[in-house]
């Protein structure tokens, strides 16, 4: 009954055919090409069924939120802690992979895990950061994408040698414009091929000594395998804009949370606090099974104990789990109304959704105060004194 998150076999998610069970944490099953919306490898058709796996996103709802997706232009990738064994992958100076964070924040792809973690990517270098943007816990050099079936190479990207219609785009062109943009591989998908249309009709087009084939337009370029089949790369000079965005000088209507401003995303959050606490009767736990139902690290918590808008509320909720850990392992449980639980310790009652799920309240009241700044075992990079008021955080 705790709260794990659900695997799939691999195949649904990559298209490959693997039977390997994959969690949602988990950015691929074990073979790095195995990514969710691999497509099996092969290059996505014009106008026919996509076998395209899942997002790992939204759809299983267990997105940890604590945590914003990360801003590209405030986060300070200079105070992120490169772990022991991300620094062991990478092999170089600390400061050179936080400048490959940097790098991967604004030029390249940018994924949340299901635990809420950051997956980022530039190149074939992937990165990720813990949910809370504080660490790098991984570091990997990703194997060179497998390069798609290809004919013989054509002169120019023109009929009747060349068949616009039949172009496809390759899973890796695919994965870099669905990290690029923050959207999903579906969506990816539509405008790559729009945006191919575009700029075949009005575009330049250029040819690499490889052989290769690029069409560029309004800033964004993408680059053809030699016999002008398929789609192989995909970059762009703007910063967060798509293609459509661009073309049509509109707001995208495919906006993800990054998009959202502060008043929308409380506003979201909300929304996510009552369908969590939404519990109905059959999934109410009794007293004696909260406890192995209950997880302070994985537990929401909710607006009536620290409202979503308040500035520094990832340091507040990091104290709130602390607390709920002690509270968890030494506390005790009493049956409350409507099915909730009452969580008591060291002079503070904590009132704990019926399946154990959410926190819904505590009392008395968490003092906003009390948790600012750092936290102690943070290591004091560019620190500036937050830790004794996190040490002195009391009830
Ligand atoms: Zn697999």
């Amino acid at each position: 009954m705790i709260y794990t998150p659900p695997k799939v076999p691999c195949g649904e998610r990559s298209g490959y055919p693997c039977q390997r069970l994959v969690s949602l944490l988990s950015p691929h099953c074990g073979d790095r090409r195995h990514f969710p919306g691999a497509n099996g490898g092969r290059p996505v058709a014009r106008n026919r069924p996509r076998k395209i796996g899942l997002t790992v996103a939204e759809d299983y709802d267990l997105i940890e939120d604590d945590f914003p997706d990360l801003d590209p232009v405030t986060f300070d990738a200079r105070r992120v802690w490169v772990t022991r064994p991300a620094l062991d992958a990478w092999g170089r100076h600390h400061r050179l992979l936080q400048a490959r964070i940097r790098l991967a924040l604004t030029r390249g792809g940018y994924w949340r895990t299901a635990d809420g973690g950051h997956l980022l990517e530039i190149g074939r270098h992937q990165l990720e950061l813990s949910a809370d943007g504080r660490y790098c816990v991984g570091y990997v050099l990703l194997p060179v994408p497998p390069p798609p079936p290809c004919g013989s190479p054509i002169d120019e990207l023109r009929a009747p040698q060349w068949d616009l219609a039949a172009v496809a785009l390759s899973p890796h062109a695919v994965r870099q414009f669905a990290g690029r943009h923050r959207v999903d591989e579906d969506t990816a998908a539509d405008e790559l091929f729009d945006l191919l249309d575009d700029a075949a009709a009005r575009g330049k087009r250029f040819r690499f000594a490889s052989g290769e084939h690029a069409l560029a337009v309004d800033g964004f370029t993408i680059t053809l395998a030699p016999d002008g089949a398929t789609v192989v790369r995909y970059a762009t000079v703007h910063a967060e804009r798509t293609p459509s965005d661009v073309r049509d000088k509109v707001p995208s209507r495919y906006g993800r949370k990054h998009r959202r401003s502060p008043a929308r995303w409380a506003a979201w959050m909300a929304e996510r606090d009552a369908a969590v606490c939404a519990v109905q009767p059959e999934e109410w736990v009794s007293t004696g099974q909260i406890a192995g139902c209950f997880s302070p690290d994985r537990a929401r918590i909710t607006a009536g104990v620290v409202p979503h808008d308040q500035a520094g509320r990832a340091a507040e909720v990091r104290a709130i789990r602390e607390r709920l850990r002690r509270a968890a392992s030494a506390g005790r449980w009493s049956a409350g109304p409507d099915g909730c639980h009452f969580l008591a310790h060291d002079g503070r009652a904590w009132t704990v959704s019926p399946n154990g799920h959410a926190v819904l309240s505590c009392a008395p009241a968490w003092c906003p105060s009390a948790a600012s700044g750092y936290h102690p075992g943070e290591p004091a990079e560019g620190g500036s004194g937050g830790d004794a008021a996190a040490r002195a955080a009391g009830p």
